[in-house]
């Protein structure tokens, strides 16, 4: 099984921060790739790459300019399309046949998504059928595909781990 998310069109100036919270979201509730199209913002990366170093090997992240490359080449490895959008089918009416599939690219957009994308995915869905954030969108759409058991995964080689605590923080620093 293998789940990887596109994020598409980046723009350095505008979703520096919003394009950072979909990578550590995906990366956090058990995608195995994330992949940015648009603008090529290395910062982006370097903080990817640096949670993974210590917070455990979670995400691999690749830029990639073109997102009609990326589509046509997950179509090619029959991976199913998912695009996250509000004018899109419930997800609560969809998730147990997207479950079935084994492998999901999940496209998830910015201000504009390109008609192209409606009519490439062969699933578009919606995390309620209202405007919000495609951090919100993806984190509840992972959260329902892996039905929870995400948040039980423990990362592997992590120099840093939380002790959950009700009270404070309490870190581990792993030799
Ligand atoms: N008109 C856009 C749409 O199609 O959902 C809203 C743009 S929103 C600023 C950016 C992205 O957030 C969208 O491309 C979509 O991936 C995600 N998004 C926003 N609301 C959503 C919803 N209710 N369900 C699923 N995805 C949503």
């Amino acid at each position: 099984m293998e789940i990887v998310v596109l994020r598409l069109g980046h723009r350095i100036a505008r979703d520096k921060r919003i394009t950072t919270h979909i990578c550590l979201v995906a990366r956090a509730l058990g995608a195995n790739k994330i992949i940015i199209s648009g603008e090529k913002d290395q910062s982006i990366l370097n903080t990817v790459i640096k949670v993974n170093n210590n917070w455990g090997e979670g995400i691999d992240i690749e830029y990639r300019k073109r997102w009609k490359e990326v589509i046509n080449e997950y179509k090619k490895k029959q991976f199913c399309l998912i695009h996250l959008t509000m004018y899109g089918e419930k997800i609560q009416n969809t998730i147990q046949e997207i479950r079935k599939k084994e492998n999901i690219l999940i496209i998830v957009g910015g201000e504009k998504v390109p008609s192209e994308i409606y009519k490439e995915a062969e699933f578009n869905i919606g995390v309620t059928n209202q405007p919000h954030s495609e951090v919100a969108a993806l984190a509840i759409f992972l959260d329902k595909y892996f039905d929870s058991t995400e948040l039980e995964v423990n990362f592997k080689d992590a120099k840093l781990m939380i002790k959950p605590d009700l009270f404070g923080k309490k870190i581990i620093h792993v030799s």
